[in-house]
C-alpha cells in the first residue's frame, strides 16, 4: 500500500474525492456518537451494583476500631479504609489519609492551600510573584484547569514512554525557584497509557528543588486499571523510593475508586509523608470534622481487602478490553501503512492517543462532530487548551457499546484520511 506522502497530487485529488463520497454517505445517517467521555460504560457501572446491597438498616456500624461510622470524627478515615487505599496505592496505611468522593478534589484543595497558606509553613503561593507548574503533555485537561484557574503559570513538558522528559524536569526543578509543581498520572497515563520507568521514579524521587515548597502531584488513578491480566503494568512506589532518596516530602500521591465502584461516588485518598499529612490535617480539621464513613464502610465491606478491587478490576477489564482491541483493529486495518497517525497501544486506563500529521487535529475532530461523533476537543490533553503542533487527539473507547464504538472508529479514520489528503494538497 502506498503511503498518502508517495501518492502523486493525481492520486491524492482521487483519494479526496472517494473519501469525500464516503463521508457523505456517513453525514446522512444523523449518527450521534460520543467518543470523548472518559467514563465507565453503564454496564460497568451495572456490574458493581451489588455494592448497595452490603448495607442496610440492620448492619453492624462499627469500624474495626470500634469506632461508630455513622458519627462524626476520625478524621484520617477509618483504618480499615486506610489500609485498603493504602495496598491500592502501595503504600502504607500510616502514609494515607482518606476524603471524600474525588480525588480531582484533594488535588484542588492541596493546590488551594498551597496559594493561601503556603506549604508546610513556607510563604502562601499567593504571595509570590509568579507561581510555575510543570505540565508533562499530553495531559490531564482536569489537572490543567485547576492551575489555571489560580493563575499558575504552566510549562509544557514533554511525554515519552517512559514518562516525562527527566532532563528538563531536573533542569527547570532544581534551578528555578518558582516551579512549585508538576503533575503526574505515573500509571496508564492519560491520555497516552505510559507508564514511568523505574529510573524515571528513581529520578524524580533524587529531585533537589530549587523551592521547599516544591511538590510532585502523583495522581495515581489508574493503580489497579489494568487491561490484561497476564500483562500488568509494574509502577515503583514513589513514597518509598522519596524515602530512601532523602525526599519523603516532595510527593503526593492521590487515587480514588471511582472506577472501581462509581464513578464520583467512591473513596478517595492522599498518600504522603507524616510532615505534610500533619500540615494537611490542620486545615483539614477546619474544612470538615468528617469524611462520609458510611462510604468507607461501604467499600470495605464490599471488597475486603486489596484482592477484592482486583477480582473486580479484572471485571471492569473483560468489558473495556474488547472496546481498546476494536479500536486497534480499525485504526490498524485503515491507516497502517499510510503515513498519517500513530497511535497508543495501552495496556491499562481510559484512553487511546492518536497523534495526526502536524496541523490536522483540529480539522478531524471538527470533520468528525459534522459526521455526528463527538471526540475530546483538539488541545484538550495540553495547558490553555493549545496543542502547539495540533496534532494529538485522545480517544474514550469506555463509555459506548461496541456497536457505537465500531461506527464511532469508523468515522474517525476517514476524517483522519480527509483531513489529511487536505493538508498534503494545501
Ligand atoms: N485523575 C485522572 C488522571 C483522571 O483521568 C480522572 C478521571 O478521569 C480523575 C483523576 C478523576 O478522579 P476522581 O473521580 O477521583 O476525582
Amino acid at each position: 500500500m502506498k503511503s498518502y506522502q508517495e501518492m502523486s497530487k493525481e492520486e491524492l485529488l482521487q483519494e479526496k474525492e472517494s473519501l469525500k463520497a464516503a463521508y457523505k454517505e456517513y453525514q446522512k445517517m444523523d449518527l450521534s456518537l460520543n467518543m470523548a467521555r472518559g467514563k465507565p460504560a453503564v454496564e460497568q457501572l451495572d456490574m458493581v451494583m451489588d455494592i448497595l446491597d452490603v448495607l442496610d438498616s440492620k448492619s453492624e456500624m462499627v469500624a474495626e476500631n470500634g469506632i461508630d461510622v455513622r458519627n462524626y470524627g476520625e478524621m484520617d478515615g477509618i483504618p480499615e479504609a486506610k489500609k485498603l487505599m493504602a495496598d491500592m496505592m502501595g503504600t502504607k496505611a500510616e502514609n494515607v489519609l482518606v476524603f471524600g468522593n474525588a480525588s480531582l478534589t484533594i488535588m484542588y484543595d492541596t493546590v488551594s492551600r498551597s496559594m493561601t497558606h503556603g506549604v508546610c509553613g513556607s510563604t502562601p503561593w499567593c504571595h509570590l510573584d509568579k507561581i510555575k507548574f510543570l505540565c508533562p503533555v499530553p495531559g490531564y485537561d482536569r489537572h490543567f484547569a485547576i492551575t489555571e484557574h489560580f493563575g499558575i503559570e504552566m510549562i509544557n513538558i514533554p511525554m515519552t514512554e517512559d514518562g516525562p522528559d527527566m532532563d528538563m524536569v531536573e533542569q527547570y526543578v532544581n534551578n528555578d525557584p518558582s516551579v512549585k509543581g508538576i503533575w503526574c498520572v505515573p500509571k496508564y497515563s492519560n491520555p497516552q497509557g505510559y507508564v514511568y520507568s523505574d529510573e524515571t521514579v528513581k529520578r524524580f524521587a533524587a529531585l533537589k528543588p530549587a523551592a521547599e515548597d516544591f511538590r510532585i502531584f502523583w495522581d495515581n488513578s489508574y493503580v489497579v486499571h489494568h487491561l490484561y491480566e497476564d500483562r500488568q503494568a509494574e509502577l515503583l512506589d514513589i513514597i518509598s523510593e522519596c524515602e530512601k532518596a532523602g525526599n519523603p516530602d516532595i510527593v503526593y500521591e492521590f487515587a480514588s475508586t471511582s472506577k472501581v465502584t462509581f464513578a464520583g461516588a467512591g473513596i478517595a485518598a492522599m498518600a504522603s509523608s507524616k510532615k505534610n499529612l500533619d500540615f494537611i490535617r490542620k486545615s483539614m480539621t477546619i474544612q470538615t470534622i468528617g469524611y462520609d464513613k458510611v462510604n468507607q464502610y461501604r467499600h470495605i465491606k464490599y471488597f475486603k481487602d486489596l484482592d477484592g478491587i482486583k477480582a473486580k478490576m479484572k471485571q471492569h477489564a473483560d468489558i473495556l478490553r474488547p472496546k481498546f482491541e476494536m479500536v486497534d483493529e480499525i485504526l490498524t486495518k485503515e491507516l497502517e501503512g499510510l503515513g498519517i497517525g500513530t497511535w497508543t497501544k495501552p495496556l491499562g486506563g481510559y484512553f487511546i492517543t492518536f497523534e495526526t500529521l502536524e496541523g490536522c487535529a483540529t480539522s478531524v475532530v471538527k470533520k468528525a462532530k459534522e459526521a455526528g461523533v463527538v471526540l475530546t476537543g483538539a488541545g484538550a490533553p495540553f495547558p490553555y487548551g493549545t496543542d502547539p503542533r495540533d496534532f494529538v487527539i485522545r480517544i474514550a473507547p469506555s463509555y459506548p457499546t461496541l456497536e457505537e464504538l465500531r461506527q464511532a472508529a469508523e468515522v474517525f479514520v476517514l476524517c483522519v484520511k480527509l483531513a489529511s489528503v487536505e493538508k498534503l494538497l494545501e
